[in-house]
């Protein structure tokens, strides 16, 4: 086996135009003779160089899907509430996953230059807001009815374009029954009094994959255990490539549920392959909560008991390895109204302290884009 054969230095350069390297080892297995040996050992500082450039370097173009954050918080800031636009990655064709805050987040993602490859054919002359709202959005996916995953949606819906709202038949029902029913809100839906048809209600079935319309997603519906009517984890896929969002939730043994572990034994095998690019899971509270007044959220310590049974339902030999570098993105922390206290900081100290499996992990803000 030729030295050029084994490796491959790639030249890329990312879209403010600072180079960036990248070496894809292809295969480091066969014998080397001496002289090849040596080359090898003299390219390895040019490797290292490399690799330690590389560290920084957005890799869109090995990304299958792009995530844009419209919004993080769990709650009190009504401009910053769960909704995560996702698209396959070489597109513009977005799902939300949630929708608590959609303008207020379009906004700050546009400042931030994160919605910088929607072209201005497909804008066609309009504004960014009015394209996504329109076009660019296809569906919400609805974890569940609360407020902070609802209220953007809800309140935009007046200007918004014709679309899917998918979820689970609680969620589909109380929005039904308790926002677009004409008294709470104007009947946007096509279900009950006078509907206006602008959204069409679907409800998924748990475990089920369903095509999403007009996208090449697939998604698959969880039920999770989160307050009396319960929240949904969605798995999407598309070109056999996986990310599994979950809402709200509280840790299985607290709930006294299996919901957690379901979707575990779900996604286990994706992990395996080596599929599933990445999982948006929640921290509500840092811990020192006591576990009776979480509401059916998670903490730093149960988020990390429940990545202990996921990396042991991957791997029960060797769990301590099996989720490693695993891409895990936390969401909905709930902002505090008390003075120098910042729970977002207080959390991220206190799971990075925690990660014993080597988790990959992020913390969402508001306007970021996110590859996966
Ligand atoms: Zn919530
Ligand atoms: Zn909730």
């Amino acid at each position: 086996m030729r030295v050029t054969d084994v490796m491959r230095i790639a030249v890329r350069c990312n879209p403010f135009g600072l180079a960036c390297l990248r070496v894809s080892v292809l295969s480091m297995t066969g014998k080397l003779t001496i002289s090849e040996w040596m080359i090898m050992k003299h390219a390895s500082f040019t490797i290292l160089a490399v690799l330690l450039l590389s560290v920084n370097c957005p890799k869109s173009e090995d990304s299958v899907f792009k995530v844009i954050v419209l919004g993080a918080g769990g709650g009190l800031d009504e401009s910053n509430l769960s909704c995560y636009l996702i698209s396959p990655a070489n597109e513009n064709r977005f799902v939300a996953m949630d929708a608590g805050s959609i303008l207020s987040g379009i906004k700050k993602a546009e400042r931030a230059g994160s919605f910088a490859d929607v072209r201005d054919t497909e804008l066609q002359g309009k504004s960014l807001t009015r394209f996504l709202m329109s076009r660019g959005i296809k569906a919400y996916l609805i974890s569940h009815a609360h407020f902070d995953h609802t209220s953007g949606m809800i309140i935009n819906s007046p200007d918004d374009g014709s679309k899917t709202i998918i979820g689970l038949q609680n969620t589909i029902d109380d929005l039904r029954d308790h926002v677009f029913n004409g008294r709470s809100w104007i009947n946007f839906s096509n279900e009950g009094v006078a509907p206006i048809n602008r959204y069409n209600l679907i409800r998924a079935v748990p475990g089920k994959p369903m095509p999403i319309t007009d996208t090449s997603f697939q998604v698959t519906a969880f039920q999770l255990s989160h307050s009396n009517r319960g929240s949904t984890a969605f798995l999407l896929e598309t070109d056999r490539q996986f990310v599994l969002y979950f809402g709200d939730t509280g840790p299985d043994q607290i709930e006294k549920s299996t919901s957690m572990q379901q979707v575990w034994n779900a996604i286990a095998p994706i992990i395996r392959e080596n599929r599933l690019r990445g999982i948006f899971l929640e921290i509500s509270y840092p811990d020192g909560r006591p576990d009776n007044q979480l509401n059916s959220h998670l903490t730093p310590k149960w988020f990390m008991t429940e990545m202990r049974n996921l990396a042991q339902t991957v791997d029960p030999k060797n769990p301590g390895r099996s989720l490693a570098r695993l891409r895990i993105v936390v969401t909905h922390i709930k902002p505090s109204l008390e003075q120098g206290i910042d729970p977002r900081e207080i959390v991220e100290r206190q799971l990075r302290s925690q990660n014993d499996l080597n988790l990959r992990l992020e913390f969402a803000e508001q306007g970021k884009r996110i590859n996966l």
